[in-house]
């Protein structure tokens, strides 16, 4: 990619990947040349998908977005965008519950490093109730996720919790 490519990561837990992260990476992927999805190794959470299976999950549900790539980071994510030349880091506002932790986030990280500016994105309302937490919750109960998650990822969750 070229020096004036304008890149961008939108970093997070994906445990599993669901419609609003995959809203959030299509309206990225407007606005920048690249999209670097990153999966974070948070040791202080505990996922139900390994860190690659995730991976997996992403690649297969990105699939027709262009310019995505799809990795994976530790330590801190201010120093992952600047080893990446990235210009920004992309976060999702879903509700108001969500402001509060994403600006402390925000600023915490430009205290870190100017350079890297946090942007926000809005999911089509339809989302905003969304989260990995609440999809990983209905599957358990056997409830329907259909319209959260794409089929690859239903299939997954499926077979994760009958082992889990
Ligand atoms: P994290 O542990 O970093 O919060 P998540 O995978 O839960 O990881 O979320 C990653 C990013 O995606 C966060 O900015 C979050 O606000 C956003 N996000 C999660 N679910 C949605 C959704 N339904 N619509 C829009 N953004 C979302």
């Amino acid at each position: 990619m070229s020096d004036n490519c304008k890149i961008a990561i939108y970093p997070g837990s994906f445990d599993p990947i669901t419609y609003g992260h995959i809203d959030i990476i299509k309206r990225a992927s407007i606005i920048f040349d690249e999209v670097i999805v990153a999966v974070a190794k948070n040791i202080l959470k505990e996922p139900l998908f390994s860190v690659e299976e995730r991976m997996v999950l992403i690649e297969n549900s990105i699939r027709e977005i262009p310019h995505i790539k799809v990795e994976s980071f530790d330590g801190l994510l201010v120093d992952y965008a600047s080893r990446k030349h990235a210009n920004a880091v992309i976060r999702g506002l879903r509700a108001v519950s969500d402001f509060e932790y994403e600006l402390q986030m925000a600023l915490m990280n430009r205290k870190l490093n100017e350079s890297v500016i946090t942007v926000f994105l809005m999911p089509h309302e339809k989302y905003s109730y969304l989260n990995s937490s609440i999809v990983k919750e209905v599957a358990r109960f056997g409830g329907n996720v259909d319209s959260f998650v794409p089929p690859f990822v239903q299939e997954k969750l499926l077979v994760k919790l009958r082992h889990s």
